[in-house]
C-alpha cells in the first residue's frame, strides 16, 4: 500500500495555478525527491498532505485515509515536517526545540526522545541539549530541525529544501546524515529541493515539476535514462554527472 498517495490535486492563489492536477504515489520506505524550479509548485503540494494547504480539487489519502476527513492537528504531529528555513523556536534550548512534539503528544519522556533524536541526527545531547539556536551552525540548526521533525518517531518525513542555504560541504555532511537516517528509521519521507543531483544522491524515486504538473517521474537511478525534454534541461543545468 501507498503511505501516501496524491489524486489530481489542484491549488490556485487567485490567478496563479500552484498545482495543476497532480498524481504521485509514495510507497513506505521510499523517498520521493520532488525537484522544480522556484515557483513550480514543491512546497504547494508538500504542504498539501500535512493538511497545512487545502486543495482545491483532487485528493492526498496517507496511510489509506483521505486527509480532508482526518483531524489537521493530529495529522502534522503524526508526520514530521522540517520546513524550509527550519522553523526553530529562537528562544527554546536545542533539546527544547527537539522535544516539542512528543510533549505536544502527551509522551511521558518528551526530554528522552527529543535527546535520542539529536543523538541520532549526530548532535551529542551531552554538547547540544543545552545550547539556543543561535549558538549554532546552520547545518547544525537544520539538525535540529530534523531531530524535532523525527522526534515523536512519524514514520513520514517532509522536508522543503532542508540543506538549501547550506554551504557545500555542510551540505554534503547534512545529505550523508539524512540518507543514514532514513535507512536506520525506516521512515517514508518527501525532500524538496531545486537540486536535482540532490534529489538522485538521498531519493528513491524522482518527481520533476513544472509549472504546477508533474513534467518527469521516475525511480532516482533510472531518471537518467528516461531524461527527455525538461528534464534533460535540468539534469544539465545541475551538472549532475548520472
Ligand atoms: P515552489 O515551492 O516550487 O517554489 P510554491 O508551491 O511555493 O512553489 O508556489 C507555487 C506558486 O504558487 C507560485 O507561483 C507562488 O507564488 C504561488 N503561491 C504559493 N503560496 C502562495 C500563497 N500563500 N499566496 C499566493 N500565492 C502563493
Ligand atoms: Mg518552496
Amino acid at each position: 500500500m501507498a503511505l501516501i498517495r496524491i489524486e489530481g490535486a489542484e491549488k490556485r492563489y487567485g490567478s496563479t495555478v500552484a498545482l495543476d492536477g497532480v498524481s504521485l504515489r509514495v510507497e513506505a520506505g521510499d523517498c520521493l525527491g520532488l525537484v522544480g524550479e522556484s515557483g513550480s509548485g514543491k512546497t504547494t503540494l508538500l504542504r498539501s498532505i500535512n493538511r497545512l494547504t487545502d486543495l482545491d480539487a483532487g485528493r492526498v489519502l496517507v496511510r489509506g485515509e483521505s486527509v480532508d476527513t482526518l483531524d489537521p492537528v493530529s495529522l502534522r504531529r503524526s508526520i514530521g515536517y522540517v520546513q524550509q528555513d527550519g522553523g526553530l523556536i529562537p528562544h527554546w534550548t536545542c533539546l527544547a526545540n527537539a522535544s516539542l512534539v512528543p510533549r505536544l503528544l502527551g509522551r511521558g519522556d518528551a526530554t528522552g526522545h527529543g535527546r535520542r533524536s539529536l543523538e541520532a541526527v549526530g548532535l551529542g545531547p551531552d554538547t547540544f541539549a543545552d545550547r539556543y539556536p543561535r549558538e549554532l551552525s546552520g547545518g547544525q540548526r537544520q539538525r535540529v530541525a530534523i531531530a524535532r521533525a523525527i522526534a515523536a518517531g512519524p514514520d513520514i518525513l517532509l522536508m522543503d529544501e532542508p540543506f538549501g542555504a547550506l554551504d557545500a560541504i555542510t551540505r554534503s555532511e547534512a545529505q550523508e546524515a539524512f540518507i543514514a537516517l532514513r535507512k536506520s528509521e525506516g521512515v517514508t519521507a518527501v525532500f524538496v529541493t531545486h537540486d536535482l543531483g540532490e534529489a538522485v544522491l538521498v531519493a528513491t524515486h524522482i518527481a520533476v515539476m513544472r509549472a504546477g504538473g508533474v513534467a518527469l517521474e521516475a525511480p532516482a537511478r533510472e531518471l537518467a535514462d528516461s531524461a527527455t525534454g525538461y528534464a534533460a534541461e535540468l539534469l544539465e543545468k545541475s551538472g549532475v554527472a548520472l
